[in-house]
C-alpha cells in the first residue's frame, strides 16, 4: 500500500513510518495538513493515517475539505484516549476508522488492510485472480498453489495491478505508487525491470503491456 501519514509528533511519525515500511508499505510522512494536502493532489495514495491535533489547522478541517473535494480514499484518524467527542466528530467528518494513542503498528496495519478491503469491495482477506492468490496481510503470493518469492517492490507492483483488475495503469501512476517522495530517483527503466521479474516468477501473461499507455493485469489462467 502507498500510505500517507500526517503526524506532527516527530517520534510517533518516525515510528509509524519505520514500522509500516518494515511491513512492506510505501510511506510518505508529513508533519502538517498543508503538505499532506499538496501530496494528495499530486500522487495516488491507498489510505491516509491522520492525526487530529496538528499545527496550522486541525486534522478534522483537512479531512472535511478532502471529503468536500470528493476524495474518497480511506482515512484512519489517530486520537487521544480521552478524546471521545473528537473521535465522533472525526467519523462524522468522513473518517473510516480510528485508533487510540498509544498505537500498536500491528493493529494499525490490520485496520488499514480491513479499510482497504472494504473500500475495494472485497470481503475476502486473500485476493484471488485466476490461479493467483495474494494475501496482503502475510505478503504471501501463490501461483497454481505454489508459493512465489517476490521482492518488496515486485509485491507492491502486483498489489497495485490486482487492486484495479479492469484498469490500465499508466507508467507514471505506477512509478508514483512504488516510490515515496523522499526515495532516491528511480532508474527510468526500473518499472520495466520489476514487470519483467513478475512475468518470469509468475507467468508471462500475468502483466499485460498496453503500448504507449502502461500496464494492466493480465490473464492468470493456466495455459495448457
Ligand atoms: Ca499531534
Amino acid at each position: 500500500m502507498h500510505l500517507l501519514i500526517v503526524e506532527d509528533d516527530h517520534a510517533l511519525g518516525e515510528a509509524l513510518s519505520a514500522g509500516l515500511r518494515q511491513l512492506g508499505h510505501v510511506v510518505d510522512w508529513f508533519r502538517d495538513g498543508a503538505q499532506a494536502d499538496a501530496a494528495l493532489a499530486s500522487a495516488p495514495f491507498d489510505a491516509v493515517v491522520l492525526d487530529l491535533g496538528l499545527p496550522g489547522g486541525d486534522g478534522m478541517v483537512w479531512l472535511a475539505r478532502w471529503r468536500a473535494r470528493q476524495l474518497t480514499l480511506p482515512v484512519l484518524i489517530l486520537t487521544a484516549r480521552d478524546g471521545i467527542e473528537q473521535r465522533i466528530a472525526g467519523l462524522d467528518a468522513g473518517a473510516d476508522d480510528y485508533l487510540l494513542k498509544p498505537i500498536s503498528i500491528d493493529e494499525l496495519a490490520a485496520r488499514l488492510r480491513a479499510m482497504l478491503r472494504r473500500s475495494s469491495g472485497r470481503a475476502q482477506a486473500v485476493w484471488q485472480h485466476g490461479e493467483l492468490e495474494y494475501d496482503p496481510a502475510t505478503k504471501m503470493v501463490r501461483w497454481k498453489g505454489q508459493s512465489v518469492e517476490l521482492t518488496g517492490l515486485e509485491m507492491a507492483l502486483l498489489e497495485a495491478l490486482l487492486k484495479h483488475p479492469q484498469r490500465v495503469l499508466s507508467k507514471t501512476h505506477l512509478q508514483q505508487m512504488l516510490y515515496d517522495w523522499s526515495g532516491s530517483d528511480p532508474a527510468s527503466n526500473a518499472l520495466e525491470v520489476h514487470v519483467h521479474h513478475l512475468r518470469r516468477k509468475i507467468d508471462p501473461a500475468i502483466v499485460r503491456t498496453v503500448r504507449g499507455v502502461g500496464y494492466a493485469l493480465g490473464s492468470a489462467q493456466v495455459t495448457p
